[in-house]
């Protein structure tokens, strides 16, 4: 087997020597296990948070264990029921070659439904995301203005065009000229705006009567230019905010640099929600693949991916993957 192990903790910005590869016997499937080859593994922003000790809604990955990711891959034996070498599954565990998992932890794929790697991206956890977060508390409804930070990437790319769908008008921000190029001719938002530019005068003119709904992605500077744009009874889906995942001090407190004021929230009766897919995204996965198989079969929705080829490739993807080095769904193709 080939593994990546969380060597040390980050402090601030990851970097290689963070991480370990090791070579290790294959593991053998116990009664009740399926032993998975991996064929794609998915880098998040979220695994940052597992590198930390900070306390958060899940625990860290123990210093000198597998990190912790999705995959996707092909049974290879199997001594549980309802699984058999071949299957294509997804939700086998860790940046590694082989896992075995039990079958509460795996979804049964059919590839010629879609590639299998799109298991980890739309219709994987970043399509639930997206999903999960637009219907429980975006709510977009035909008309409104809604703005999608980090467009192009995992999320966002589906965020805006389930808005899309929804009749709203979408305005991406993402950085540099390729991605908002792709964010509009491909995904079909009506803008977007690179994060790089002045980003408060191209928010007034793409939305002069302000925005209704805020995805937020990333936080920091663009958090701070779309607040004050908030119109009446506006939400703000706080999805993540990688802007912020590398930053040591006071990740959990009200000091540093003056923020948005949380009068706003009060005045124009705001409400600023945050979420985290699985309290309530897995149990909803029939309904989420059903809708979005259908519009990825009527042409409504599209993906790009970024793949990183070979394990080995995979820490130096996922320190890219924090400074917008990836363009789509970050994923490696494991040799
Ligand atoms: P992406 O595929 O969007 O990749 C990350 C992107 O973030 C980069 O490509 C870059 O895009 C942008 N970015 C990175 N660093 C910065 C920075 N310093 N300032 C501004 N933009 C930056 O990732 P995902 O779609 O997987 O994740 C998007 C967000 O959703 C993250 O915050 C993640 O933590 C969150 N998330 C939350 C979940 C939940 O359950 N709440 C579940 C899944 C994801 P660009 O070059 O365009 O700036």
């Amino acid at each position: 087997n080939l593994q990546v192990l969380l060597r040390r903790r980050p402090k601030g910005e990851p970097v290689p020597e963070d991480f370990e590869i090791v070579e290790t016997p294959a593991p053998e499937p116990q009664e009740g296990e399926v032993l998975v080859r991996h064929q794609y593994l998915s880098l998040d922003p979220y695994m940052r948070g597992r590198m930390s000790e900070a306390k958060s809604y899940a625990k860290p990955v123990e210093l000198g264990t597998v990190m912790e990711g999705r995959t996707a891959g092909v049974v290879v034996a199997s001594k549980a029921p309802g699984f058999a070498p071949g299957d294509s599954v997804a939700g086998g565990y860790g940046w590694q070659r082989f896992s075995c998992v039990k079958p509460a932890g795996l979804i049964k794929v059919d590839p010629k439904e879609a590639p299998l790697s799109a298991n980890l991206g739309v219709l994987g956890m970043p399509g639930l995301t997206a999903w999960v977060g637009l219907e429980d508390i975006g709510q977009p409804k035909a008309g409104e203005t809604v703005v999608v930070s980090a467009a192009s990437g995992a999320v966002g790319q589906v965020v805006g065009q389930i808005a899309k769908i929804r009749g709203c008008k979408v305005i991406g921000i993402a950085g540099g000229p390729r991605k908002c190029q792709y964010v509009t001719e491909e995904l079909g938002f009506d803008a977007c705006i690179d994060h790089r530019g002045d980003l408060k005068a191209q928010l007034d003119q793409h939305c002069p009567e302000g925005i209704d709904v805020y995805w937020e992605n990333v936080g920091g500077e663009v958090q701070a230019a779309i607040f004050p744009r908030l119109r009446d009874f506006a939400r703000m889906v706080m999805c993540g905010v990688i802007a912020q995942y590398n930053v040591v001090e006071g990740a959990d407190s009200f000091g540093g640099p003056p923020g948005p004021n949380l009068g706003a929230v009060v005045r124009k009766r705001l409400r600023i929600q945050g979420f985290i897919v699985s309290d309530t995204g897995w149990p909803r996965y029939p309904q989420f693949r059903k809708d979005m198989l259908g519009w990825m079969a009527d042409g409504r929705m599209t993906w790009r991916e970024d793949v990183a080829e070979g394990l080995r490739k995979a820490p130096e993807a996922f320190i890219g993957l924090l400074k917008g080095a990836n363009f789509g769904k970050l994923v490696v193709k494991i040799d």
